[in-house]
């Protein structure tokens, strides 16, 4: 079973005594007590006796990453008494290479007092750079080494694909393992851990009290990535995109498997934006069976990387994804094939017609004024338009309304192209804008700012695509003059949960959905 350990840096007693108390609330199961910068035996001692939780106790020494200054006999000596204390840790991290250089009287004496205490000794190994090149080897050595019941190694990873290692080390456990990525890159090894059976994994109390870099916290890893339903099963998906850390479809995907009882968990992602790191890292994502990586919601940059890996792979393109040229979601089929799709533009269609009571085929003939000419109104424009409606796009600069205008017009749909100018005084059934204006903390503008208002009133329906804030001053101006209005939220979680339905075959519990992007923006629960 694998333990979930609070990290916990001790300053003193009372701070220490406190955060272990709060990793017990939190549902810890392990504190590592780090005495870097608490050295003092007797109060040590008494740590250990007064902590609620079993421990590890670690004194990690500068010149692996720690703060522990003074020396090495010292330093050996106070983990000793420690060990041979009232009341015992359970383990004591050691650096293989301190183990190495220890004198053998010292490491004889070390090995008789953790026998004694019913102590395991932990191994580790720590690169705070990158992944060293003797990491197998540094294995190798742990193993052979008698009184070692434990090996810890934790690297900087340098990309996504690093954590793949990790797992794979948990796969062949000569001994009781801890394989860990630091950085950026490194939350899977953490957040998986438990899937590879892993002897435990770190967080740390609070975002200030993290002990390595890249750490979760203690509420993260156990409530938003679902620390206690995972197992060797758990299905992983994840938000591709750079940078992915203020994206809120983890809470709101893993929310969703919370609900249904699905055994999935969703990651931030984080990929630089050149083809070549999303495709080896998909790639090799992908091709390990044991993952079980079911797919990705993917973001900007990568939407276009997305089709084209795809294409590549001999998968499935959505014909309209393909059309609009970006994909959001990608999907590996229980037979293993993959499936690029986009459900902005269905989440789009699908919100509107919500609030018309319709079905999507009966937006035939409906006059819908889209404003903005981008990424979001391309996708908006191409789903009105295949559903038949007349499409105006009111653009800034109205070269480009016209360019979206020529692609997208003409099949079943009619797409015309206008300046922004044009919008007060234009007619229309369903208006969607699709710009940054009046997006926080510009929240005072409004594309209809300009002289007079639309011709707008009851039966229309007024869609912002912008969900910061809840509500735009355009959709206070449309209900002020009575027309149906849909918030950005909708779009957002509607994607997903379009997403959701694909990866897992389940109705998305939509209202949890929407609860969480009301958590997140600050509307309450
Ligand atoms: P984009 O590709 O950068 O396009 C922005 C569009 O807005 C362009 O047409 C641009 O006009 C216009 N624009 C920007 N600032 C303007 C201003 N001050 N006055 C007039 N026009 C202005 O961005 P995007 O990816 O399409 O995203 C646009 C918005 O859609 C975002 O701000 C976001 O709020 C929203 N969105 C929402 C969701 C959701 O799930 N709810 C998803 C995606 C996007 P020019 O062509 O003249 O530059």
């Amino acid at each position: 079973m694998t333990r979930l350990t609070a990290a916990i840096m001790v300053r003193d007693l009372e701070q220490a005594l406190a955060d272990a108390t709060r990793a017990a609330e939190f549902g810890a199961d392990l504190v590592e007590l780090r005495i870097d910068g608490f050295t003092d035996p007797d109060g040590v001692g008494r740590l250990l006796q007064e902590a609620p939780l079993p421990s590890i106790l670690t004194c990690r020494p500068t010149w692996e990453g720690g703060e522990y200054a003074g020396g090495e006999a010292e330093r050996l000596s106070l983990l000793e008494q420690a060990v041979q204390g009232v009341r015992a840790p359970t383990y004591l991290d050691l650096e293989l290479a301190a183990w190495e250089q220890a004198p053998a009287e010292m490491r004889e004496r070390l090995t008789e007092a953790l026998e004694t205490a019913g102590t395991g000794l932990i191994l580790s190994a720590h690169d705070f750079e990158h992944r060293p090149r003797d990491l197998l080897s540094r294995i190798a050595k742990m193993a052979e080494v008698g009184p070692c019941r434990v090996i810890k190694l934790a690297w900087r990873a340098r990309s996504l694909r690093d954590n793949l290692e990790a797992f794979e080390i948990l796969g062949q456990q000569y001994k009781p393992t801890i394989a860990l990525c630091m950085g950026r890159f490194g939350l899977p090894s953490r957040a998986l851990a438990k899937k590879f059976g892993a002897l435990l994994s770190f967080a740390s109390i609070d975002e200030a009290s993290g002990t390595a870099p890249g750490q979760p916290t203690l509420d993260e890893i156990k409530k938003l990535y679902r620390w206690d339903r995972l197992g060797a099963d758990t299905r992983v998906y994840g938000v591709i995109g750079w940078p992915v850390g203020h994206s809120m479809s983890p809470a709101v995907h893993n929310r969703g498997f919370d609900e249904s009882g699905y055994d999935g968990v969703y990651l931030p992602m984080p990929i630089p934006p050149e083809y070549e790191h999303f495709k080896a890292t998909v790639g090799s994502w992908l091709a390990m069976e044991e993952l079980g990586f079911g797919g990705a919601s993917v973001t900007i940059p990568h939407k276009e990387n997305l089709l084209r890996f795809v294409r590549e792979q001999g998968g499935e393109i959505e014909p309209l994804a393909a059309r609009i040229g970006a994909a959001n979601t990608l999907t590996k089929r229980t037979d293993g094939t993959l499936f690029a799709s986009n459900t902005d533009y269905a989440a789009a269609l699908d919100a509107v017609c919500d609030a018309l009571s319709i079905e999507r085929e009966k937006l035939a003939g409906k006059a819908v004024a889209v404003v903005g000419a981008g990424g979001a109104a391309r996708a908006v424009v191409a789903g009105f338009a295949a559903y038949g409606g007349r499409v105006t796009v009111y653009n800034r600069t109205r070269a480009k309304a016209e360019a979206l205008a020529a692609e997208f017009g003409g099949e079943s749909g009619s797409v015309a192209a206008a300046g922004l100018e044009a919008l007060p005084g234009a007619s229309f059934e369903v208006l969607i804008n699709c710009t940054p204006i009046g997006m926080h903390p510009e929240v005072e503008a409004s594309p209809v700012d300009g002289e007079g208002l639309p011709d707008w009133g009851p039966g229309t329906v007024v869609f912002d695509t912008i969900y910061n804030p809840l509500e735009t001053k355009l959709l206070r101006q449309a209900k002020a003059a009575g027309c149906l209005t849909v918030p950005g939220t909708e779009m957002f979680v509607r994607q997903a949960a379009a997403q959701f339905e694909l990866w897992t075959g389940q109705t998305a519990p939509l209202e949890a959905f929407r609860g969480v992007l009301r958590e997140r923006l600050g509307a309450g629960g």
